[in-house]
């Protein structure tokens, strides 16, 4: 039992919560059965035992019957153990979900128990349902075991053993029942009003403890870690922002500004996250921290997931500041030894104050004089280690300021990015036209080609998109191969020009291919995803996406976030089979629908449910049981804001009315050490 389902003390075996009651008082009839019903019980006589088939095709199907009809029952696993278990003639308490085939009631794989006359008395009406594995039922101790020794426990355990933990004041003001009552409750309900009282207790319960740690944690770091302070606005961030600033900001990019001073010039150390769609201009953002930096006297690491965007933001950024006393410095996998040596030794004798890169950046002989503040750009493509070690580069550790472009789900960034603080850029720099987003079959791609046809002789640029999956990598590589030929095939005239870039070229050739598109020489990019992020080319405005069925939402509106940058009006065309999986629909129909990152992310979290979302797994902070970061947003909200307020009125939790809080914090196992996450 232990290691199976990870139970180890009787607490863990209360805290393994059923997942479904059956309700033992309501027994239906097979005459009255419609596709209607879901999980029903019956009670049925068997008459027929057969086992049809053989070796892996092999089913067993019994026929089962009460007073009204009769109907089939099958199954298709454990053959052998049904055999020995079911006779002919006896009756049964079978439950299971309903299915039809041809127009008649069956059930596949249906739990049953002997039915014996007197044996309702003393079981609960509504019976509990536990998950266990096949290993543990196999040897006895099954869901309905393990009701049993539940049941056996709960009976044994008074009030005491399981006291109260939230304050009173909590309990009062949401109708919440009291803990020992929501245990018995959420195993051995006296109905489902109870049930639903002991699920609404204990989910918020669980809500409210993570925000309290949360808080408690983000508390603790302003207290301990003290930041850099960037006390000064100077001259060059002046000089920069009167003379050189190639646009005026939008209100969103002001804001964002704002409060990132204000963060840095009190002494904690920043800990920022910063969202902000693509195309919205987080980019100049990044470069305004960097003057204040410089005024202040320190240095600033900027760190991208690819060379490509490392080089891009080097020759942008280094653009921007034309004219502006400051030594920018690239550093990537692939600069030479000699450059490398150069620059790190500039950079420990302080003379570089900006250092742009890839990972390389983060390697043990990069040393700084005095970094003060570190940006990462598109931050789901670091692990959480990479960024820990960003905190030894200084013995005061630097800000942070993590700039992404998935925009996360307002549920996951109170919980897994709970204490970083958010900043949100939710205007477009004006001018912008929404990305005209169509979805079209492969059958019509001929028609699509004609489209960029005409487009690419009004002097525009296209992107065509493959797929390349791990787990099919080599099928994947020679669709996108067979891609390029078709591409070629369809743009025959030397007027045309076509680049690819794949993840398996060497470095210096997806460059040289990147370089050509970047500069118009070529019109057409064949790529896979390594285009995915950040790449900053205006008169690009087509993007073709083949497969579109195979990306998930934020990987769509991701690479989609390439075209629409120019004045120029922008198209993305989503090229699928015809067969689609519902979930494939749904999601090529919001990406129709809406240019929105937030509200995709929103609805990517509810397709996919947060633990297949980037960078969740890790975190360790999702292992509610019973709260649902999809559904209850709301009662997430409430804990939080209540949380805060218990933590500003009582930040040790001192008081007589949290020592209960306070007790049972105390016997928590340490928790993720979500400080140091960035
Ligand atoms: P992202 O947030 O995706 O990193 P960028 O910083 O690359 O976006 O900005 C996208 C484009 O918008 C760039 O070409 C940039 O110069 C331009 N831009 C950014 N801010 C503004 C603004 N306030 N007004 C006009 N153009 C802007
Ligand atoms: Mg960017």
């Amino acid at each position: 039992m232990k290691k199976e389902l990870n139970l180890f003390t009787f607490g863990d075996l209360l805290n393994h919560f059923p997942f479904r009651h059956i309700d033992r008082t309501k027994i239906e009839t097979i005459s009255q059965l419609t596709p209607a019903f879901d999980f029903i019980q019956l009670k049925v006589v068997v008459k027929d035992i057969e086992v049809i088939g053989a070796s892996r095709k092999k089913r067993l199907v019994a026929t089962a019957a009460d007073a009204t009809g009769e109907m089939q029952l099958t199954w298709f696993q454990r053959i052998n153990w049904v055999q020995k278990f079911l006779q002919v003639g006896r009756t049964y308490l079978i439950y299971g979900r309903l299915g039809f085939f041809n127009g008649q009631p069956q059930m596949i794989h249906p739990e049953m128990e002997v039915f014996e006359a007197q044996q309702s008395s003393g079981r609960p009406f509504l019976e509990p349902v536990y998950s266990s594995t096949e290993k543990l039922t196999a040897s006895g101790l099954g869901g309905r075991q393990l009701g049993k020794l539940t049941m056996t426990l709960m009976s044994l355990i008074q009030e005491k053993d399981i006291p109260e933990n939230l304050p009173e004041e909590i309990l009062q003001s949401l109708h919440l029942i009291n803990r020992f009552d929501a245990y018995r409750s959420i195993h051995f309900p006296s109905n489902q009003e109870a049930y639903t009282k002991a699920v609404k207790r204990l989910k918020f319960e669980e809500l409210f403890i993570a925000q309290i740690k949360l808080q408690q944690l983000k508390n603790r770091r302003h207290r301990i870690s003290k930041g850099v302070v960037f006390e000064k606005v100077g001259e060059l961030f002046n000089q920069f922002y009167t003379h050189h600033l190639p646009f005026a900001l939008t209100n969103a990019q002001k804001r964002v500004v704002k409060e990132i001073r204000n963060d840095m010039a009190h002494g904690k150390q920043m800990n920022r996250l910063l969202q902000g769609d693509v195309g919205s201009g987080k980019t100049i953002v990044a470069v305004l921290c960097m003057l204040l930096a410089c005024d202040n006297g320190f240095q600033t690491c900027l760190m991208a997931p690819t060379e490509i965007l490392a080089q891009q933001h080097f020759q942008t950024i280094q653009g921007l500041l034309k004219g502006v006393d400051v030594e920018v410095h690239l550093l990537t996998g692939s600069t030479r030894a000699a450059g490398r040596k150069k620059t790190l030794a500039a950079l420990q004798a302080g003379e570089i104050q900006i250092l742009i890169g890839t990972h390389a950046v983060i390697e043990d002989t990069v040393q700084f004089k005095n970094l003060g503040i570190v940006i990462i750009d598109e931050q789901h493509r670091f692990g959480v280690a990479q960024r820990a070690k960003l905190w030894k580069k200084a013995t005061i550790p630097p800000h942070i300021l993590v700039m992404t472009a998935t925009p996360i789900p307002r549920t996951l960034a109170m919980t897994i990015y709970g204490d970083l603080d958010v900043s949100i850029i939710d205007e477009l720099p004006p001018g912008r036209q929404p990305v005209q987003t169509v979805h079209r079959y492969d059958t019509q791609r001929s028609k699509v080609m004609n489209f960029l046809r005409t487009e690419i002789d009004k002097g525009r640029q296209a992107y065509i998109v493959f797929p390349l999956i791990e787990e099919s990598a080599k099928l994947d590589y020679e669709n996108l191969m067979q891609g390029y030929e078709d591409v070629k095939a369809y743009f025959p005239e030397p007027k045309f020009w076509i680049s690819m870039v794949h993840g398996k070229q060497p470095a210096k050739q997806k460059e040289t291919n990147m370089q050509r598109f970047v500069e118009n020489d070529t019109q057409i990019m064949v790529a896979t995803t390594v285009i995915e992020v950040g790449v900053d080319i205006p008169n690009a405005t087509m993007m073709v996406i083949e497969s579109a069925e195979k990306f998930g939402l934020s990987q769509l509106h991701q690479l989609r976030g390439r075209v629409g940058r120019g004045a120029e009006k922008s198209y993305c065309i989503l090229l699928t089979s015809s067969q689609l999986s519902n979930d494939a629909r749904e999601r090529i129909n919001i990406m129709t629908a809406t240019n929105n990152g937030f509200e995709i992310a929103e609805k990517d979290l509810a397709l996919r449910g947060p633990g297949e979302i980037d960078g969740t797994r890790q975190s360790g902070v999702l292992n509610f049981k019973l709260a649902s970061l999809v559904h209850d947003g709301k009662m997430l909200e409430l804990a939080k804001s209540l949380a805060i307020r218990l933590l500003d009125q009582d930040p040790e939790l001192n008081s007589a009315e949290n020592l209960r809080l306070f007790n049972f914090l105390k016997l928590q196992p340490e928790t993720v050490k979500w400080s140091k996450i960035s």
